[in-house]
């Protein structure tokens, strides 16, 4: 039986491929990704019709779109990228890399967890740990951003305390506390799927922007119930929430501090990610 690390003492890859396809939140059309062991520190991408071309991964190439992290490469769009990185992320993976016929990443089921088990099959090995696998917090930080906050101490682990608070009875007030670790990430956050609203679905629909949304791939909130229950955890927004933190803080590595987020959004995140990088 496979189980991950309790800490991040060690930095691993995976000790095999995997492939995974599926529908691309934005286009609707099928996309696929193969994922491999890289002998380089970070994250690589190539497109499958022009396989010598790779690109690493960096927080300049990352531009935030409404509605998911896309990242361009060589004059092309790869879209919604954030889901994948914080599974690699949380579990601790990094020398991989990312092969994609497509232009999306595929959302599978909205949440982390498909990516996790497919790293499962294949197990992991250690390798050296890279230079920006974690962030030395010196001084403390705090961002803002419309009515979202985060706030950074410096700490010997990243714990993350989370609070959104929205005011559609299904989610209401939720807070989540986390001392980050693979094994945690993966039974307590990994799961936790992507979240909308009923009537910005509708809309969103109607201008063709989610082709490939459906309640395969999100869970949907109709004020005070959910269009497609069961929920995986009560308080699987908040989850998803700091999912996507971990997603969005990828590529400059996580923060050795206490992170308290107040209504975390990816724009946020992302000045936290720029920020962090400088
Ligand atoms: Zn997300």
């Amino acid at each position: 039986m496979f189980s991950w690390p309790t800490n991040y003492d060690a930095c691993y890859t995976i000790s095999g491929f995997i492939s995974r396809e599926g529908i691309g939140l934005h286009s609707g059309e099928k996309t696929k990704v193969k994922i491999s062991p890289y002998e380089k520190e970070g994250y690589y991408i190539s497109f499958s019709d022009k396989p010598c071309e790779i690109f690493k991964l960096t927080q300049d190439l990352i531009g935030s779109t409404m509605l998911c992290t896309a990242v361009k490469l060589g004059g092309r769009n790869l879209y919604t990228i954030e889901h994948l990185l914080s599974a690699l992320a949380g579990c601790g993976l990094n020398y991989i890399h990312i092969e994609v016929d497509g232009r999306e990443i595929p959302l599978l089921d909205g949440s982390a967890i498909q990516w996790v088990k497919a790293f499962e099959k294949v197990g992991i090995k250690k390798v050296p740990i890279p230079d920006n696998f974690f962030q030395e917090i010196k001084t403390p930080i705090i961002l803002n951003k419309g009515g979202s906050v985060i706030a950074l101490t410096p700490s010997e682990k990243t714990t993350i305390i989370s609070t959104i608070s929205f005011p559609y009875k299904a989610i209401g007030n939720q807070t989540f506390v986390i001392d980050l670790n693979p094994k945690c990430f993966v039974e307590k956050i990994a799961p936790a799927r992507t979240f909308g609203f009923k009537d910005q679905f509708q809309e969103l629909s109607e201008l063709g922007l989610i082709k490939g949304g459906s309640l395969d791939n999100a869970l949907v909130c109709d004020g005070d119930k959910w269009v497609n229950p069961p929920l995986r955890f009560d308080n699987e927004p908040i989850r998803h929430k700091i999912l996507d933190l971990i997603g969005d803080l990828a590529l400059v590595g996580l923060p050795k501090a206490q992170i308290l987020v107040y209504k975390g959004s990816h724009s946020l995140n992302s000045l936290l990610a720029s920020t962090l990088k400088n």
